[in-house]
């Protein structure tokens, strides 16, 4: 499968606002934080925490955090993965959008969808740059999902 690679727009600092701002024009009114997931989910998530004034979870592979929330296992295409969430930073009732890069088979938003509603908390969608369309994720999250460029 092809790579859907967003180094380039990340070093263009003009084509970098005008992502950022895409993604964050999605966000759902109400939405008081963002969920973004290790790596390339950071890089968007934090431009888009800053823009919008929104405080930012960073949803982290194992054996990086100081003190782990929830934990939860998902399968890959080959093998399987795990995330975690830090302790403490979501709160029951907030509501919640979740970043990343690219939508593909959609078990990494499944699984950070799964750590931010263990803590009582809801998402109100999913935001990504690239959605891979022939896997129909979006039909399988059950939560809305914002796609910059979909194939
Ligand atoms: P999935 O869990 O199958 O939806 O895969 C999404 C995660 O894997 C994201 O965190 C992406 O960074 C990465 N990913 C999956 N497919 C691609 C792709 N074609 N190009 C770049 N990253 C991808």
């Amino acid at each position: 499968m092809l790579f859907r690679d967003i180094n380039p727009v990340l070093a263009d600092p003009a084509a970098f606002r005008v992502l950022t701002d895409a993604l964050a024009s999605g966000v759902a009114p109400g939405t008081e934080v963002l969920v973004a997931v290790e790596a390339r989910g950071f890089l968007l998530g934090a431009a888009m925490a800053y823009a919008m004034g929104l405080g930012l979870v960073c949803v982290r592979k194992p054996g990086k955090l100081p003190a782990v929330e929830h934990r939860v296992d998902y399968a890959l295409e080959y093998g399987t993965a795990t995330l975690e969430l830090p302790a403490t930073v979501v709160r029951a009732g907030q509501r919640v959008a979740i970043v990343d890069d690219v939508l593909a088979t959609g078990g990494t938003v499944t699984a950070t969808k799964q750590l931010v509603e263990h803590c009582g908390a809801r998402v109100t969608g999913v935001h990504v740059v690239f959605e891979i369309a022939a896997l129909a994720a979006r039909d399988r999250l059950g939560v809305p999902v914002h796609a910059l460029l979909t194939d």
